[in-house]
């Protein structure tokens, strides 16, 4: 049985008096006897203390949004993976959309920063999903799986197993349109086969696919429910605490 994640990208966003207030409102709203990890990705400036904060929690725990994908040196505005390791950061977004697209990062680099990561123990999340116009051209498929194939196909089986890939489609990213449940599940069934085929059954039953893209408290249940959805990667709606709480708290009545 795969744990269920539901983690919140809060992306550039909020002050550190409403960080704090976020943190708070989470920590008040769930508890740990909940089965499924929460997971936090604030920004850079408030993860010590966002860490500090839910401490005392089992079930939180902690993601920087990006890393370098260099160990260290004179590369003003990085933020290495071994810093962040270092403040008590258990996991890192890699490859957001808005990363690919905004920072131009390509496959090739969103691969060196999953190294980095492994490296030095921090639990990638490895975002990959298709834009509007490659749905409408039905070429998804390929371009998830050139992005898959791309990212982690140079790793290991044991890494593959311990990985978490969000399957964010582009046009659901902050639009307030999701991706259907039938969408959703066709796509994690075929990425989950993508890792199947190439690293065996059992390393595609442990790996976790989380789907991201306009995911709310009203479509939570129903995007969980989908046999091969281990959780979801929430952008806006991991800026409310009661919002969030009730996502998770959905995926908790699933799992
Ligand atoms: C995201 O940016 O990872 C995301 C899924 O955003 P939203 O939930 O706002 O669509």
């Amino acid at each position: 049985m795969r744990t269920k994640i539901i983690a919140g990208n809060w992306k550039m966003n909020l002050d550190y008096a409403q960080a704090m207030a976020l943190v708070d409102g989470i920590m008040q709203m769930t508890d740990d006897n909940m089965r499924c990890r929460i997971v936090l990705a604030p920004p850079f400036p408030y993860l010590t203390q966002v860490e500090m904060q839910s401490k005392l929690r089992t079930n939180i725990f902690i993601a920087a949004q990006n890393c370098s994908d260099k160990n260290s040196g004179a590369l003003t505005g990085e933020v290495s993976a071994s810093m962040l390791r270092s403040i008590g950061v258990e996991s890192v977004i890699i490859g957001h959309s808005e990363r690919r697209t905004i920072f131009n990062e390509s496959d090739a680099t969103i691969a060196e920063k999953i190294n980095r990561a492994f490296e030095n123990d921090l639990q990638p999340i490895f975002c990959c999903g298709e834009s509007l116009a490659e749905r409408k051209s039905n070429s998804h498929f390929e371009v998830v799986k050139t992005q898959v194939a791309g990212g982690v196909y140079h790793l290991s089986a044991s890494k593959v197993s311990d990985m978490i890939v969000a399957y964010e489609p582009v046009w659901a990213i902050g639009t307030g349109v999701n991706a259907s449940s039938e969408q959703a599940q066709e796509m994690h069934l075929f990425i989950r086969n993508l890792v199947k085929e190439k690293y065996g059954n059992s390393v595609s039953q442990k790996i976790r696919i989380l789907y991201g893209g306009s995911v709310n408290a009203e479509n939570a249940a129903e995007l969980f429910g989908c046999p091969d959805v281990d959780g979801g990667l929430v952008g806006g709606a991991s800026l409310k605490p009661a919002e969030f709480s009730s996502i998770i708290k959905a995926m908790e009545k699933i799992s």
